[in-house]
């Protein structure tokens, strides 16, 4: 069997996939088995955030599999504390941190701490979480109810109770009620289209929620780590959230997620674990991988970066005004609005014959989510690419 075979053998039809079979990846370039070519403007799906086969993020793995891959949370675990420092550390909150090994796991989390912060004497007194209409907040069962987007609620019922929608970040504080215990938001929604909340609306409702004592969750799982430029989206809206959820681009690769909670003493021993959480291999490799984000952002070159993507998604929106209705986005979290379905699938085949990977969301957007420390070559040449599947749809 070839790989496809084999993959469509035994492996579930849950992705609609691409078979193209990779062999090997280094910064923003992967290779595949017949040797062609292709620059990553998507990273994983935001993941790579130092660019695939890091040495230093690889030498930090190595180092840790040949010492200590796993010993289980029941002992304290150095890379996990030096992390869980590092995190808080750069984000500049008053927090501490819960490691989980994803996403969805992370937002969990974060839902548990806001349920049990509004039981009383035990007994669950606030727990709804209103969430947005156009959210996306995983893949497990609560995660899928906490997703706004009606589509994502199609099977998989009876959902646990307790998650509200609101239209939009102006209309959540009409949904607030006595039960309500927390808002969960995305403050640039990723799945939903690369769509920034307005930053004064959510400072207000930020405000608002401290006033009547109800949570502020940020699902920074795709914004947080430096994708829009700041260590978290949070930082860039100058607001301070109760908690705050990472994951995607955190450990460059490898599966870990955290949650970072302002309110420290709501869990206690028992209520809440992971037995892959946080262990040494993960760890270490997220502690390489915000060392060198640390240094990329200290050193003024991300945000350099970041200006030089900007020029070249500008310059060619002007060149294709007919398909691109506008850019979206912050920092290396990035979009076209593209005119048509049609085309936006057409443009994701042409990107990927041309040489170069992007990525889709919502509806209508064609998304960009580059290694962080992706270098000026390979935007240049990821940008020429670009330019020719947009030449080949105009
Ligand atoms: C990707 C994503 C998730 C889910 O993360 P997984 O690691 O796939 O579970 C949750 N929230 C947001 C905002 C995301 O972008």
């Amino acid at each position: 069997m070839n790989l496809k075979e084999l993959d469509l053998e035994y492996v579930l039809p849950t992705y609609a996939r691409n078979y193209v079979n990779f062999k090997s990846a280094k910064g923003a370039r992967i290779i595949d088995d017949k040797g062609s070519e292709y620059i990553d403007f998507s990273a994983g799906i935001g993941v790579v955030s130092v660019g695939h086969s890091h040495e230093r993020v690889s030498d930090a793995i190595c180092k840790s599999a040949k010492n200590i891959i796993h010993i289980s949370n029941l002992f304290c675990i150095e890379p996990q504390a030096k992390l869980a420092e590092k995190l808080v550390g750069m984000s500049g909150y008053d927090m501490k941190v819960f490691f989980a090994n994803s996403g969805a796991e992370a937002n969990e989390g974060a839902i548990k701490i806001a349920r049990k912060y509004g039981e009383v004497d035990g007994e669950p007194k606030r727990y709804k979480i209103v969430t947005l209409k156009n959210s996306f907040h995983g893949r497990t069962i609560s995660t899928l109810k906490a997703t706004g987007q009606e589509s994502m609620h199609n099977y998989f019922g009876p959902f646990p109770d307790g998650f509200v929608y609101a239209d939009t970040i102006e209309s959540v504080i009409e949904q607030l009620d006595s039960h309500t215990v927390a808002v969960m938001i995305e403050l640039v929604q990723g799945e939903g289209g690369v769509e920034p909340l307005d930053k004064k609306s959510v400072q207000e409702l930020a405000l608002e929620l401290k006033k009547r004592d109800i949570l502020l969750i940020v699902d920074e799982v795709q914004t947080g780590i430096f994708r829009i430029g700041e260590m978290m989206a949070s930082n860039y809206y100058e607001i301070t959230p109760d908690i705050i959820t990472v994951a995607k681009g955190l450990g460059g690769g490898v599966p870990i997620g955290a949650v970072m909670s302002g309110k420290k003493d709501v869990l206690k021993a028992g209520d809440h674990g992971s037995t892959f959480g946080g262990n040494y291999l993960v760890t270490s490799a997220a502690l390489e991988v915000l060392t060198i984000l640390d240094e990329h952002k200290s050193s003024g070159e991300l945000d350099k970066t970041i200006v030089y993507f900007e020029d070249k998604l500008e310059a060619l929106a002007k060149k294709f005004p007919k398909l691109i209705e506008k850019i979206v986005g912050i920092g290396f979290m990035k979009g076209f609005r593209i005119d048509g379905t049609e085309n936006l699938t057409n443009l994701m085949n042409e990107c990927f014959k041309e040489g170069v990977l992007v990525l889709k969301a919502g509806r209508n957007t064609l998304r960009f989510l580059p290694p962080l420390t992706i270098t000026r070559d390979e935007i240049d040449e990821g940008f020429e690419r670009v330019e020719k599947a947009f030449i080949t749809l105009s």
